[in-house]
Formats: C-alpha cells, sequence, structure tokens
C-alpha cells in the first residue's frame, strides 16, 4: 500500500528526515509516535504530496508520490485529517462533508458545488459514522471542538480514500472526546479497510489505537513494533533528550516503571 525507502527531506540547511524507510499494509492502522519536531508531520506531508521530499522512493495506492505530476490522482486515494481540522465554519456540517466529494468532480461541477444526490447520500452516511448525522444542516461554528474534528473525518471518509492521514488528530482535545475520535478512525479502519495513519505523541493512546507503532525522532524511525513491544526501552529511545510527553496513568494493571522513566527522561 505505502512503500518508503531512504526518504530525505531538507528544509533549508535543517536534515528532517533522514533516510526512512517503511511499509505500511493495506488495513493497517499505524501510529507514528514522536516528540515534537521529530518530522512525524513532514512525514505525512510527503506522503501526499503536500511536501516534496528531496530523496528516495516513496509509493503510495499505486502512485509515486515523489512525481508531482502524480499528485492529483494521489491525492484522491490519500485523505488527510489535521490538528485544527480546517473545516469551514460557515458552511453547513453538511456543506463541509460534502467538499471531501470535490476532487472526484469534474472542474464545473465542482466550481458550481453541484452535487449529485448519491454524493448527498454517501456524506450523510459518513455522518452516520461519526453520529452526526442530527447535525447535518448546523453551521459548523455551533459545533464543539471534538464534533469538528468528527466532521473532518466524516469529510475524508466522503472522499472514499484507500488511506486516511491523520496528523495529530487529538492534539488539542480532552481524554474523552480523543478517545472518541480516534475510536471514529479505528473504526474505518476496521469496517472499511482504510489504511489510517496516524501522529499522536500521547503514548497511551498509541498502544490503545494501533496495530503497529513506529517512533520517530530526530528524523529517524527508531521503534517499529507491537503495543506490547513498546516498553521503556523504546520509550527511551524515542524520547531521549526530551521530555516525556504524556503521564500514563498509573494504576496496579500499568508498569509503574514508566513513572521512573518519566521522571528519568525529565529530569
Ligand atoms: P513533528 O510533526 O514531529 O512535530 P514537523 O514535521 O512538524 O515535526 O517538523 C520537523 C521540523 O521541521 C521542525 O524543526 C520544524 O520546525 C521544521 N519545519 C516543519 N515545517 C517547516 C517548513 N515549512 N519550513 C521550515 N521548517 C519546517
Amino acid at each position: 500500500m505505502i512503500r518508503i525507502r531512504a526518504l530525505h527531506k531538507y528544509y533549508g540547511d535543517n536534515h528532517i528526515l533522514r533516510g526512512i524507510d517503511l511499509d505500511v499494509k493495506q488495513g493497517e492502522f499505524l501510529v507514528i509516535l514522536g516528540p515534537s519536531g521529530a518530522g512525524k508531520s513532514t512525514l505525512l506531508r510527503c506522503i501526499n504530496g503536500l511536501v516534496q521530499a528531496d530523496a528516495g522512493e516513496l509509493q503510495a495506492v499505486g502512485f509515486d508520490a515523489m512525481d508531482t505530476r502524480q499528485y492529483r490522482n494521489l491525492r484522491q486515494q490519500v485523505a488527510m485529517i489535521f490538528q485544527h481540522h480546517n473545516v469551514m465554519l460557515r458552511l453547513s456540517v453538511l456543506k463541509n462533508v460534502l467538499t471531501g466529494r470535490l476532487g472526484q468532480m469534474s472542474v464545473f461541477a465542482s466550481i458550481c458545488q453541484w452535487f449529485s444526490t448519491a454524493d448527498v447520500e454517501l456524506a450523510m452516511d459518513c455522518l452516520r459514522r461519526v453520529e452526526l448525522d442530527h447535525k447535518a444542516h448546523a453551521r459548523t461554528d455551533a459545533l464543539s471542538g471534538g464534533q469538528r474534528q468528527r466532521v473532518g473525518i466524516a469529510r475524508a471518509l466522503a472522499q472514499k480514500p484507500k488511506v486516511i492521514l491523520a496528523d495529530e488528530p487529538v492534539a488539542s482535545l480532552d481524554p474523552k472526546t480523543s478517545r472518541m475520535v480516534l475510536h471514529y478512525l479505528r473504526a474505518a479502519c476496521d469496517e472499511l479497510g482504510i489504511t489510517v495513519i496516524c501522529n499522536l505523541h500521547q503514548v497511551d493512546y498509541a498502544r490503545e489505537f494501533g496495530d503497529r507503532i513506529v517512533g520517530l525522532s530526530g528524523g529517524k524511525l527508531v521503534f517499529d513494533g507491537t503495543s506490547d513491544e513498546l516498553r521503556d526501552s523504546a520509550l527511551n529511545l524515542i524520547y531521549s533528550g526530551t521530555t516525556f510527553p504524556q503521564i500514563l496513568p498509573v494504576t496496579a494493571e500499568t508498569n509503574t516503571s514508566t513513572e521512573l522513566l518519566v521522571q528519568g527522561v525529565a529530569s
């Protein structure tokens, strides 16, 4: 589904991605975990051509993501969800979701925003998936932050993508709402077979929702494994030299050595 080899990206003199090798299978829910500035967002943006990598190979859903001529077709198959949801606040919820169809429509139909009945039915179905169909005709600025992010997910689903890239989708949400948003993304993966690649900096969400977790640190992949394999030694590698991002609630079930790690890394 996605094949990345020796991928490099520079911003000026800053070497951001330093030789990334990564394969992602169809239907996988992959979490990219790493501290702020590790290059997670840059990597996601390279996958759908929002940012062009400087060297290496990057194939996604049958397209060459290093070739700008393939970006339009690539982006039809690869939807993106952003931290700040990027929904249009003055539009209705339904209109926002329908914008997910624009890439599949003719230029003329998209300029006139002539959505077919089938498009409207699809948009309503996507809203049902995130349990917001009852808000279809509400203005989006009347929704909470979590609800706006759910609109962002419904819009991504309306695109009928093969892959959803989610860039820190819960960074500004409270824990309960964050879990709800991640649950809908997980359901898109499980029920629709959509490959999800989700950037997170919260270790406990990565463990809870990811089939597989890769750790990015200083532009390099330093961990690749399951949530069970994401032990303290791996977290030390991913977050070495940084303040640990989120302290797991320590219960009888959770490993108290995480506390030691937090103290050790942050001090
Ligand atoms: P993360 O998502 O892990 O927080 P980013 O990919 O956003 O990391 O950023 C990695 C590094 O690249 C950071 O040092 C950031 O300042 C830098 N960076 C990101 N976008 C740009 C840009 N458009 N121009 C210059 N530097 C950038």
